[in-house]
Order: C-alpha cells, then structure tokens, then sequence
C-alpha cells in the first residue's frame, strides 16, 4: 500500500481528487473550506447541503476506489449508503 498522494479525475464532475490511502475504499468529493476536512462517509444531505451553500470543495458525488491490477486505482460513482 502506497502513502503517496495521487490526484485522480472525479467519476461526476472530472474534478481532481487528492487519494492519500484508500482504507474501505469509500469516499465522497468534498472538501471543507473552512478546515481542509474531507469526510469519506458523510451523508448525502450534508453533501448536497455543503455544495449548494458553497462551504464545501468538489461537486459532493459518492464514489469508492477500486485497484485495479497494475496498481492504479479507478474511482467508480457509488451511493450514500456506504
Ligand atoms: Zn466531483
């Protein structure tokens, strides 16, 4: 496992997304403004909420992280149930 920062394309919105470790592999495209935080599992309503009042950074999509088998990893739309 790598610890080294990527920048992959976001599945939605083509955004670059800083992936530092995948660890359960979930994660939503956003970042908070004001702290730099970004919240893997936060739901879809603080994503929603985050992006329409400009709070946030990224376009909120749900996505996971799937290696692939020459260690690249591919970033696939998911839900907010993860
Ligand atoms: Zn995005």
């Amino acid at each position: 496992m790598t610890t080294s920062v990527k920048i992959y394309p976001c599945p939605k919105c083509q955004g670059g997304i800083e992936i530092e470790s995948v660890n359960c592999g979930i994660f939503r495209h956003i970042e908070e403004l004001s702290t730099k935080a970004q919240d893997p599992h936060a739901s879809q309503e603080k994503c929603e909420k985050g992006v329409a009042n400009g709070a946030v950074l990224g376009c909120g999509a749900a996505f996971k992280v799937v290696p692939k088998a020459d260690g690249e990893l591919e970033l696939v739309l998911c839900g907010y149930d993860t």
